[in-house]
């Protein structure tokens, strides 16, 4: 699943292609998982979008928003297996095909919703599980999207003493609770493990049993591996890609995350172990994380 850092690189790299472009309308191709949100008087989607300048492209948790200068808002969350990608297409036997080589990729042909803009090119969405969601939203009832309403603090803008706080007064596991957006936003499973080996603490350990000095190395880690992954433009070890349809590189810098039964590089003699963790796995080192 996109975490911060995909999703911080796709707001980057879609705003230097977009902001002050045109929308001509959309095309929907999962209507189940495309929602009309707001009160629109139009209730056809391109209807609603049409003629509006993308005036900001902007991240909330995991969440993408467009805002138009016709006062309408596009929300898209990429879900499990979305990415969004930027380019041409060609609808074309009941699929739409690229003529650029990275986006004609198998990876990048899930294609279920497009933005058209009046310059020609496209924002699209590709999701082979088709988990992703997109809403569409009038700019000032935004903050009612279940989507938005429910984020805790975002993981690259909470402060130590905010974190400290919101720690001291949870029992839950500390692994289970940096998953919980609505406990902190941004952080999935990969970063996760790989803040909490940084950090050499247990993911089983109990948030509030963590001394002040751990929380301080915890909040040290995560600023340090979310901004390390943002500047090898995020994790492509499953589906996630840039909008250009390359992959980020942040996978070939993992120290636990999918390194089962590796040497720990911390050299300490512990070897990575997998486990159980809900309906998903977590990785750590049995040594050094305490
Ligand atoms: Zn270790």
């Amino acid at each position: 699943m996109p975490e911060l850092p995909e999703v911080e690189t796709t707001k980057k790299d879609l705003s230097k292609k977009t902001i002050l472009e045109k929308v001509k309308g959309c095309w929907v191709g999962l209507p189940n998982r495309t929602f009309i949100r707001s009160d629109f008087k139009k209730r056809d989607y391109s209807e609603i979008i049409k003629g509006g300048k993308i005036e900001n492209v902007y991240r909330k948790g995991k969440n993408i928003i467009i805002d138009l200068s016709n006062g309408v808002s596009i929300l898209m969350h990429q879900k499990i297996s979305g990415h969004i990608l930027f380019g041409k297409w060609q609808y074309d036997s009941g699929k739409w095909i690229s003529k650029d080589k990275l986006l004609a990729q198998k990876i990048n042909s899930f294609i279920y919703f497009i933005i058209f803009l009046t310059n020609g090119n496209m924002i699209a969405l590709s999701d082979p599980r088709k988990f992703f969601k997109v809403e569409f939203w009038k700019k000032e009832d935004l903050e009612e999207s279940q989507a938005i309403k429910e984020l805790g603090p975002d993981a690259l803008e909470i402060d130590l003493k905010r974190l400290q706080g919101l720690l001291g007064k949870r029992k839950q596991g500390i692994k289970k609770l940096l998953l919980n957006q609505s406990f902190i936003s941004g952080i999935g499973n990969i970063y996760s493990d790989e803040m909490l080996w940084d950090a050499a603490i247990s993911p089983f350990r109990k948030a509030n049993s963590l001394k002040e000095d751990e929380t301080k190395k915890l909040f040290k880690s995560m600023r340090k591996i979310l901004k390390e992954s943002l500047r090898y433009k995020g994790d492509s070890t499953s589906d996630y890609r840039l909008i250009t349809g390359e992959e980020g590189s942040y996978q070939k810098r993992h120290k636990v995350y999918q390194r089962d039964g590796e040497k720990c590089p911390r050299n300490d003699g512990g070897i990575i172990k997998r486990e159980k963790f809900g309906n998903r796995s977590l990785r750590y080192c049995p040594i050094c994380q305490k």
